[in-house]
């Protein structure tokens, strides 16, 4: 079958082809049938000089009237062409040999590009071009040319031809078996299998190119609708495979859970109350808990959490917390500590910063079971680390992590049985998108943030006022308060405009006599990172300079303004997540948005969303409808759902009968379901195992 056969069997894919292909994720014949084109060119039939536009791809076909190199600031080849409807000026910037030969005047050439406006009228820039035997020129394409994603080194041409060797493999039988169901297929108007992809590498010259590039065309819908079956698979599964082994139920007396209550500050929100009873049910049951809580930013989340850990411990089992960032793991340590001081237990930290003997003892800690929780970062799921009695893994901020990550952790429990699985979220999706991203997990909503939060009045403001702003910020922090200013990038030698943080930090320094600014991004040393939270949490630093490490979870009621620069380059949802840093405590708050002059309407209609509105799930709709849902999923960061063809925001309207066809799948067919798990997910192995 397709997977089975090494791309580097085909015609001219030699070692370094079959490397630079391997670099696209393309190693097997099948692989280099599913990498679809990006677009499609029209190079079916010439269009005449005189009807070329501007901006549009188009062939054409003429004689060399004149070829000249000119001499300016730089050198240029300008050759000129004529069809009988008109003249059209070729422009070369690279000039080689075989260039400057192969232009002579009266050779007729066919060329391909896109023309623009330019100083002799229309012209071509380096468009493909090749000369044509006027007595038997070559015939032109019969159906739309495919235009590929490439890597370095890659050409057009080389891919072309080795996914039409590809394609000539489609027509053996088991090469890429259909495992759709034909009743299955016509409930939902699905075209077989192997006609969507030869379609795809090339399609027929009159179709409608727009309904290819928008994903409208039933040709990619069959391929996405089966992708996005073989996730839902893959999640079911999974989700089935953990329930169905030994969980350990915790029904120990909730002695320490009562008690943690009674010290807390405050009382819990009805939401928080709700939430906590669905997870306490969970954890006495024996079968393993699988639960998501989603909640906004400040939602109180952690405290709830929290519960849940002193519930396990309850029951004699330990707890574990995985959060991140470096920044909000300590940051929930020195939390946990204080909460769970007057009940004499000690949390222990583990990060990538925990070293030498300090990380032997608590490794021996954690292996003798005297360490009752521990927290930390992806440092907790390192090869030596083991528990004596795991019963509970929490992870935090569920979106920067991946299934398998999760999976490791809770493979270290050391009980027999399955550690319960708790997962916080502030990444409020629309729910057919939380159904479907998270078929494998129920769902917990704390949907009321605590009483007495301040509202945060959000501006969006040129940075042309940037020094009013600097003085705002200035007066603020002279009366005791503290802020935030968020720089979206490290470092100058970044090419991307945008003033680096640390050059910011030095600048509102020298400006902001009095006051102290401190600087954290995520390349400085651990170190010096923990002392720069502390020294601001102290309020020892009233501005703080950061990148968007400060994105999740860190919490620092004092600080009420946030100063966001470049806000344009960032999605709403994640703005979101940064802005939920202030707001924290009785203040007023106030989050400003320095965007870059000049900013399109459009870019500044999304950023007014904000100002609008406070609310996780409104910003998330329209976060879907301006962005699509990669955002939101956070697959940037994590590749936690990484679709090769499905596209969550053109394909959401697939998701319920997606959803509804893989349980049908599963139930009648199973054994096609396990080939489409691996058909789609072959390093998803924990889910095609299971
Ligand atoms: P998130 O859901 O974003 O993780 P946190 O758990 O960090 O939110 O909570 C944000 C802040 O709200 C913390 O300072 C926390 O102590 C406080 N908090 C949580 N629950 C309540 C509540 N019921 N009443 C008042 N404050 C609360
Ligand atoms: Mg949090």
């Amino acid at each position: 079958m397709a997977h089975e056969v090494p791309v580097s069997t085909l015609e001219g894919v030699d070692a370094d082809l079959a490397q630079q292909l391997s670099g696209l994720g393309i190693d097997s014949l099948q692989d280099l049938l599913f990498h679809l084109p990006r677009r499609w060119q029209d190079r079916t039939r010439l269009t005449p000089i005189a009807d070329l536009q501007a901006g549009e791809d188009a062939l054409i076909e003429g004689s060399v009237v004149s070829a000249s190199v000119f001499h300016g600031r730089k050198r240029i080849l300008v050759c000129t062409l004529e069809d009988g409807t008109g003249q059209l000026a070729l422009v070369f910037f690279h000039i080689s040999q075989t260039l400057q030969d192969s232009l002579q005047t009266g050779v007729r050439l066919r060329c391909f590009g896109s023309p623009r406006a330019g100083r002799r009228g229309l012209e071509l820039c380096h468009p493909e071009w090749e000369i044509l035997d006027p007595e038997c020129p070559a015939p032109l394409a019969s159906g739309l040319t495919p235009v590929y994603p490439l890597t370095d080194g890659l050409t057009q041409t080389s891919m072309r031809e080795i996914c039409q060797q590809a394609l000539a493999f489609l027509d053996a039988p088991d090469v890429l078996p259909e495992w759709l169901p034909a009743p299955l297929r016509q409930a939902h108007d699905l075209w077989p299998l192997a006609d969507a992809i030869r379609f795809l590498h090339t399609p027929a010259p009159d179709v409608v190119t727009s309904d290819l590039t928008e994903g409208q065309h039933p040709a990619r819908i069959r391929l996405a609708f089966e992708e996005l079956l073989a996730h839902q698979l893959g999640l079911q599964r999974l989700r089935h495979s953990i329930r169905s082994q030994p969980g350990i139920p915790l029904q120990g007396e909730p002695d320490l859970a009562t008690q943690l209550k009674q010290h807390l500050p405050f009382s819990l929100t009805a939401a928080q109350q709700r939430v906590t009873e669905e997870i306490d049910q969970d954890l006495r049951s024996a079968t393993p808990m699988l639960r998501l809580v989603q909640g906004d930013v400040g939602a109180g989340k952690t405290v709830v959490a929290a519960l849940a850990i002193a519930r396990t411990l309850d029951s004699g089992f330990q707890a574990a917390l995985m959060a991140p960032t470096e920044i909000l793991a300590t940051q929930h340590y020195q939390t946990f500590c204080d909460w769970l001081k007057p009940l004499d237990i000690e949390p222990v930290l583990l990060t990538g910063k925990t070293r030498g003997k300090a990380r032997q003892a608590v490794v021996e800690q954690i292996a003798s079971g005297q360490a009752r929780l521990v927290l930390g970062t992806h440092s907790l799921f390192q090869q030596d680390i083991a528990f004596q009695k795991l019963g509970l893994v929490v992870i935090d901020e569920q979106h920067k992590f991946g299934v398998h990550q999760r999976l490791a952790l809770a493979s270290k429990g050391n009980t027999g049985g399955m550690p319960h699985q708790l997962i916080m979220t502030a990444t409020p999706i629309p729910r057919t998108l939380a159904m479907s991203a998270y078929a494998d997990l129920d769902i917990s909503v704390i949907d009321a943030l605590p009483p007495g939060r301040s509202p945060i009045t959000t501006r969006v403001i040129s940075d042309s006022r940037r020094q009013q702003v600097m003085d705002r910020v200035y007066s603020v922090c002279q009366q005791g308060r503290q802020a935030y200013w968020v720089c979206t990038l490290v470092e100058k030698s970044e090419t991307r405009q945008g003033r680096a943080a640390e050059a910011v930090a030095r600048a509102l320094q020298a400006d902001f006599a009095g006051l102290t600014v401190g600087l954290v991004h995520g390349r400085m040393a651990p170190d010096k990172k923990n002392q720069v939270m502390a020294d601001f949490h102290a309020g020892r630093i009233q501005v703080l300079v950061a990148t968007t490490v400060i994105e999740v979870g860190v919490n620092v009621p004092n600080a009420s303004v946030m100063v966001i620069e470049n806000p344009e380059r960032l999605g709403l949802a994640q703005l979101h997540q940064l802005r939920g840093r202030i707001g924290r405590g009785t203040r007023d708050s106030y989050c400003l948005l320095l965007y870059s002059a000049p900013l399109s309407s459009q870019g500044l209609a999304r950023l007014q969303v904000m100002r609008e509105s406070c609310d996780g799930f409104v910003i998330a709709d329209r976060d879907l409808e301006l962005r699509g849902p990669g955002e939101l999923l956070g697959t940037r960061q994590t590749g936690a759902v990484q679709f090769r063809i499905a596209d969550l925001s053109r394909d959401a309207g697939l998701l319920d009968a997606v959803r509804k066809a893989a349980v049908q799948l599963q139930q009648q067919t199973p054994r096609q379901a396990q080939l489409l798990i691996q058909r789609w997910l072959p390093q998803g192995d924990q889910c095609a195992r299971a």
